[in-house]
């Protein structure tokens, strides 16, 4: 088959479309696990500054804690997730997705715990409840196509979802909208489940 232009190749779990930073924070999955769910999260540090490479330090260990008063929270924090979403739209991945990344932290959905184990982490950079660049909207659909050809991808929740006590992102700013119109590229998919479609209020 011939590869699609607009798809760049997987490689050991890897996305050819973003730019590589391996973060150490990352384990192996059950052994059988594949990734059949989605997590979508939103960061910016300090949070509503976009642009820096905070997030990316964060991910790797290498923020320096003492260089913002909202940073010392973070201190000893050991945190990735699979994707990270710019605002222009520029991807990074800091885990293969054949490993598991830690970004859903005590989570549950759908009768099962631990989502770290058997999700894809995607971060956008965004504060939760604020709105987000349609460079992202693109962007993001890009990966899932991407990410939905090489895992049995059932669903797209967001942290909100999955962690409703703790986590709030990515919060009402984000519109699943955006991403239903994009479902008919994702086979498996339960369109009517989706929390963007369950929520009324
Ligand atoms: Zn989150």
């Amino acid at each position: 088959m011939r590869a699609r232009r607009d798809l760049p190749a997987w490689q050991h779990g890897w996305w050819g479309g973003a730019r590589h930073v391996p973060s150490p924070n990352v384990s192996e999955r059950p052994a059988g696990t594949r990734p059949s769910l989605v997590v979508l999260h939103s960061i910016s540090l300090p949070p509503g500054r976009y642009g820096g490479d905070e997030v990316e330090h964060l991910f790797c260990n290498t923020l320096d804690c003492a260089a913002h008063p909202f940073f010392e929270q973070l201190r000893g924090l050991r945190v990735s997730a699979h994707f990270f979403v710019r605002r222009d739209g520029a991807v990074l991945q800091f885990a293969s997705t054949a490993r598991r990344a830690w970004h859903a932290g005590v989570s549950h959905w759908r009768g099962r715990d631990n989502c770290n184990d058997w999700s894809v982490g995607i971060e956008l950079e965004g504060l939760e409840g604020l709105r987000f660049e349609p460079a992202q909207y693109r962007a993001l659909r890009r990966l899932l196509r991407a990410v939905v050809s090489v895992h049995p991808i059932e669903e797209i929740v967001g942290h909100e979802h999955v962690a409703p006590v703790r986590k709030r992102d990515p919060g009402p700013g984000f519109e699943w909208a955006r991403l239903k119109r994009f479902s008919g590229a994702v086979r498996g998919v339960d369109t009517r489940t989706w929390p963007g479609s369950m929520r009324t209020g």
